[in-house]
């Protein structure tokens, strides 16, 4: 049977709970063999500087933990440019031809997916899951409704890498919303002290 890879792209600034129990339940809902994390170099469409990718690479990294079947995806970090979903999907399609490609996006995500570049041609190449998210109510445009795909069943975590950034900021507990590893990186490197939004992150490490 072909391998089924989910592929989970974010910004991941910070990773946090939800993210990891997304791809967890993706890993049983869908029956994926793995999941690779594929942090974004530049993500177009946000519109705040993100920190450095070293310091969203190394928070993922303690995120996923020892689960074997997380994999990081390193290759939209190395691109130059922006960050297509689509340039990394035929990249992976051609490198690693006859698998299932299932690709794992949030409720928020989904309801902008007809503004990605090229979407029709990405939803060709792999099945798309979609995670519900508290707090979006946005609907789909009509044509994405219109492609096959599957939502995935997950306990409704409400945390933001957004909310997160602003209680670092003010100094309020983020304790339960990110993994210990995560929460002692942040501390540590003194990611998103008192900086607002859109400002330069502190640089190397
Ligand atoms: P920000 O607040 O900075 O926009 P974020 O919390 O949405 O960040 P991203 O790194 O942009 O985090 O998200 C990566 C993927 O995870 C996206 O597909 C997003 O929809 C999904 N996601 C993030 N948080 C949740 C959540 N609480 N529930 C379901 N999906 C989520």
């Amino acid at each position: 049977m072909a391998k089924r890879v989910g592929l989970f792209g974010g910004t991941f600034d910070p990773v946090h709970n939800a993210h990891v129990a997304l791809a967890h339940a993706a890993l049983q809902a869908l029956a994926l063999d793995e999941v690779r994390w594929v942090p974004s170099g530049h993500s177009w469409q946000k519109d705040r500087a993100a920190t450095p990718a070293e310091h969203r690479e190394a928070m993922v990294r303690l995120a996923m933990g020892g689960e074997p079947r997380f994999v990081l995806d390193r290759s939209e970090l190395e691109r130059p440019g922006p960050s297509y979903t689509l340039d990394t999907v035929r990249a992976l399609h051609a490198a690693e031809p006859g698998r299932e490609w299932v690709l794992i996006i949030g409720q928020d995500q989904y309801a902008g997916l007809h503004t990605w570049r090229d979407w029709p041609k990405l939803l060709a190449l792999v099945t798309l899951a979609v995670a519900n998210r508290p707090g979006t109510r946005a609907a789909p445009s009509a044509e994405v409704l219109a492609w096959p795909h599957r939502v995935v069943p997950l306990p409704m975590l409400d945390i933001s890498a957004t909310d997160i950034r602003e209680r670092v900021a003010r100094g309020a507990d983020i304790s339960h919303l990110v993994p210990p590893q995560v929460a002692r990186y942040i501390e540590s490197h003194r990611l998103y002290r008192g900086l607002a939004d859109g400002e330069p992150q502190p640089q190397g490490s």
